[in-house]
């Protein structure tokens, strides 16, 4: 049996980051990280953008093998025993640890119809299945309007692919932008040459030979080389009911990363659902910056650090040559107030609560912003237009 003193389930950028924050403060404590990929830990937001574009597969690793970490990979831990510190793998090799971090992430969501060939994209096998299908005049069609459909939607257009997107909701990123931004965006795309199908849900995936036939609810039939859906993603929090650990839509986590009512067990990244005291209540954020800084901030308390995690993550995407960031709660169905200084080109929506206070910020094509507006959710004062200008200049 390996015996570890971190034993971290997951090999995820949450893992990496894990692995940092044990070393920030334990120079040479064991770590195990056991992850059912069988690459060690990458950047997943590449997968959708930069490696697009050209860049080196290389420049995704994550460097946890300097680190001083033993990575086991292509194992998926499916039982753990907390009475005896041990988590056990599906090929039967057990592993004891003193402090055990789950950092499972998350799983794609499926369609409820047949899906026979359809790429959940996630991972890196998925980036490299789907670019060797890419090229010059392939039909694909992207189902989900989300993050990864409107990102994958863009890059396979620019590498030349016919690509239709379909997806239930009004306009592309409408769970995020205001409606009029999200439709502006369904025609920005429509004008890089993707054919966008608001408002239909998938009926059906049928297949014929290489071909598939995708069919909405709306009556339309879409015709494809290919089928790549992004409709978000379920927590992975399999291990953790099978414990007996608490979860609600995520495994339960205080302000150390701490599992509630259990001293030596952690969860971060995706996972995790955590306490935000900026917003009140707790969320769980499935973005880079809080895989990296949770990921740390946990490791480092696994290693006896005692800080509270307090940081308001921010995230960021790309639609062809539109891009943003954002912080906080940046959701459709919240009041806003939005200042343009180019309508839909560049500006900033501020999301509100019930008291006209800043909780989330979506700072379109407005760049080194994301402080100040962490700063205004801090801050807890009513915003107004004057405010929200104030971060374009
Ligand atoms: C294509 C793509 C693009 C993205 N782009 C952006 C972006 O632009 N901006 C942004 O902010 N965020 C982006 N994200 C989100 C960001 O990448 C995630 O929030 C982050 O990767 C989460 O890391 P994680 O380690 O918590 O979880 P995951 O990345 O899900 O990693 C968890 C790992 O654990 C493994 N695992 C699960 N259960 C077990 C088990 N029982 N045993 C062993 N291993 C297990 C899984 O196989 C997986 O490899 C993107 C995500 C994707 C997929």
């Amino acid at each position: 049996m390996a015996e570890y003193r971190y034993l971290i389930v997951g090999g995820g950028m949450t893992a990496d980051a894990a692995c940092r924050g044990i070393r920030d403060h334990d120079a040479d404590g064991a770590i195990g990280v056991v992850a059912e990929e069988e690459h060690e830990p990458y950047a997943r937001p590449p997968l959708s953008k930069a490696l697009w574009a050209g860049k080196d597969e290389n420049s995704i690793w994550r460097g946890t093998p300097g680190l001083g970490v033993d990575l086991t990979l292509g194992r998926r831990i499916v039982s753990l025993d907390l009475g005896k510190g041990t988590a056990t793998d599906e090929a039967d090799e057990t592993y004891s640890y003193e402090r055990l971090l789950l950092a499972t992430g998350g799983t794609p969501r499926t369609l409820p119809s047949g899906d026979e060939g359809v790429i959940y994209y996630r991972t890196l096998d998925h980036f490299r299945q789907l670019h060797a299908l890419a090229g010059e005049g392939v039909r694909v069609a992207v189902i989900g309007g989300g993050f990864i459909g409107s990102e994958l939607a863009a890059a396979l257009t620019t590498n030349g692919c016919a690509v239709t997107n379909v997806f239930p909701e009004v306009g592309i990123g409408a769970c995020l932008f205001p409606a009029e931004l999200s439709v502006f965006v369904n025609e920005y795309y429509r004008s890089k040459g993707v054919d966008v199908l608001p408002e239909e849900l998938v009926e059906s995936i049928s297949r014929d030979g290489d071909a598939f036939r995708v069919k909405t609810m709306g009556g339309r039939s879409v015709e494809a080389d290919a089928v790549v859906a992004g409709l978000g993603i379920v927590p992975r929090t399999d291990l953790a009911e099978q414990a007996g650990l608490p979860v609600e839509d995520g495994i339960l986590v205080d302000e150390y990363g701490r599992v509630q009512g259990h001293e030596n067990v952690f969860a971060a990244g995706d996972v995790a659902r955590f306490p935000v005291p900026a917003l009140g209540g707790s969320r769980r954020v499935e973005h880079e910056d809080h895989a990296n800084t949770h990921g740390r901030h946990v490791g480092a308390n696994m290693a006896g650090a005692h800080e509270p995690y307090d940081h308001l993550p921010f995230f960021y995407s790309d639609l062809f040559e539109l891009g943003y960031e954002a912080v906080g709660d940046v959701d459709s169905r919240l009041d806003t107030v939005v200042e343009w200084a180019e309508p839909n080109r560049k500006g900033v929506v501020c999301y509100v609560d019930g008291d006209s206070r800043a909780c989330g910020w979506l700072l379109w094509d407005v760049w080194g912003k994301v402080d100040s507006a962490r700063d205004l959710i801090r801050a807890r004062q009513p915003v107004h237009g004057e405010i929200v200008r104030s971060l374009i200049d």
